[in-house]
């Protein structure tokens, strides 16, 4: 039997997905998980217990659980995984990128250095110690602090902590607001070495999207280009609604392939899944983010894709676990409908009472499924400080337009009823 090892740190929606996929491909799972750092067996389910700030040694438990049960595919979600699986994929000689290329692209600054030095567009930046004064820095006239900029955290993810500073004011305030985010125990936590850095970035102006793509032995395919038809223009960058095909125009689609070709190059991605964000200014696409994964929690439901000669459509995770054992999946092309998630924005800081209008909104035509993550009782804390969305609105439809309206629609007849929450003492 054919086995699959998943390292990941959630027991989420999104492993789920995968293990749903690996049995539909007659795989047996293995798990790497740094859930517990004391149990051997997090999951009583054979679980490899791994510390992924700790790559190399992870890596080696990895190839020493292999020599007994020998591990045909390596499957990394979310940030921190992949610089252990590539490190274990290489010595197992199973396909994946390059260990350097997997920890370049978790580093927001490596990773822009490196696509500065191969000659493609970022936006101009810097990093700083969250100790840093603000005042200081704005009076160095450093040619990324040029207002307006973005300053975000290197060690977060999914928008946490990036805020937009049109001002001197803004600038020193959203400088704090960071710092004290990133000193809170939950991050602190992590220890991360890029806890304590945040980066400071050039505004660029124009339309995002979002690309979700593999890298096959080093050639890129696209599989979706998303249009993110919300304006996000800060101070905070909240996602909401993705919706593919992209309506851009197709000479433009093909200049984000072409630019995301050069960065799959620059930063040596070999094999496995990409997630990118771009901007589309006036000059053309400037990258803001490749990724060595793929799209997180529950969106990779928009997606459906078609193999040749099959009726049946299959998910993300299937192709990206067949990708993962070497199969060929140059065929397979997304399906034809248009798709569209709603990450439902936070509606407001404090505890979930009830949700209502669900049913309703379920009915809304093109809706395909409505899915309320939040838990009645569970604090909501809106961005920058919070982190999750409460849940997650899908559709199909004829056109990109009916979609994008689909999810509105369904959207407008949610409510969310908030208490407000007490303060800690
Ligand atoms: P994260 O890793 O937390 O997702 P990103 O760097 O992707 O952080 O930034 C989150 C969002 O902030 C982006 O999707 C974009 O909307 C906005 N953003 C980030 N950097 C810039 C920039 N330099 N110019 C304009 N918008 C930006
Ligand atoms: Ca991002």
């Amino acid at each position: 039997m054919r086995r699959v090892m998943l390292l990941t740190t959630t027991t989420g929606y999104q492993t789920r997905a995968f293990v749903e996929a690996a049995g539909k491909l007659g795989l047996d799972v293995v798990f790497g998980t740094d859930r517990c750092h004391v149990l051997d067996d997090p999951w009583q389910d054979g679980a490899l217990a791994l510390k992924f700030q700790n790559p190399e040694e992870s890596a080696a438990k990895v190839v020493e659980h292999a020599r007994s049960r020998p591990v045909h595919a390596i499957v990394a979600l979310g940030d921190c995984t992949p610089p252990t699986a590539a490190r274990a994929a290489a010595v197992l000689e199973l396909p994946y990128h390059p260990p350097e290329t997997s920890d370049i692209c978790r580093n927001k600054h490596r990773s822009r250095l490196r696509l500065a030095e191969c000659g493609l567009r970022v936006p101009r930046f810097a990093r700083f110690p969250i100790e840093a004064d603000p005042s200081s820095i704005l009076k160095q006239h450093h040619p990324a602090i040029a207002l307006p900029c973005v300053l975000k955290p290197m060690a977060l993810s999914a928008s946490r902590g990036v805020i937009r500073a049109d001002t001197a004011q803004e600038f020193i305030s959203a400088f704090k607001r960071i710092r004290s985010l990133l000193r809170s125990p939950d991050i602190q936590v992590a220890r991360q070495e890029t806890s304590n850095y945040l980066q400071i970035e050039e505004y660029i102006e124009g339309p995002e999207i979002a690309v979700e793509g593999v890298v096959e032995r080093g050639r890129l395919k696209v599989l979706a280009i998303f249009d993110k038809p919300d304006p996000l223009v800060g101070p905070f960058f909240e996602e909401s609604i993705y919706v593919t095909p992209s309506r851009l125009a197709l000479g433009t689609q093909a200049a984000v392939v072409e630019t995301l070709r050069r960065a799959v190059e620059a930063l040596g991605l070999y094999h496995g899944p990409l997630h990118a964000e771009l901007r589309i200014s006036d000059e053309g696409p400037w990258i803001l983010e490749v990724a060595a994964r793929c799209i997180g929690g529950l969106c990779s439901r928009a997606l459906r894709f078609r193999v040749p000669y099959k009726d049946e459509a299959i998910s993300l995770e299937e192709l990206i676990l067949r990708l993962a054992l070497g199969e060929n999946i140059g065929e397979i092309q997304r399906e034809n409908a248009a798709s569209g998630v709603m990450m439902i924005p936070v509606p407001g800081a404090g505890i979930l009472q009830r949700v209502e209008g669900t049913d309703d909104a379920r009915r809304t035509p093109g809706i395909e499924e409505i899915i309320i993550t939040a838990r009645p009782g569970e604090r909501l804390v809106p961005l920058p400080e919070g982190s999750s969305y409460p849940g997650f609105i899908f559709a199909r439809g004829p056109t990109p337009e009916f979609v994008e309206q689909a999810l509105r629609h369904a959207h407008q007849k949610l409510r969310f009823d908030l208490s407000p929450s007490l303060p800690v003492l």
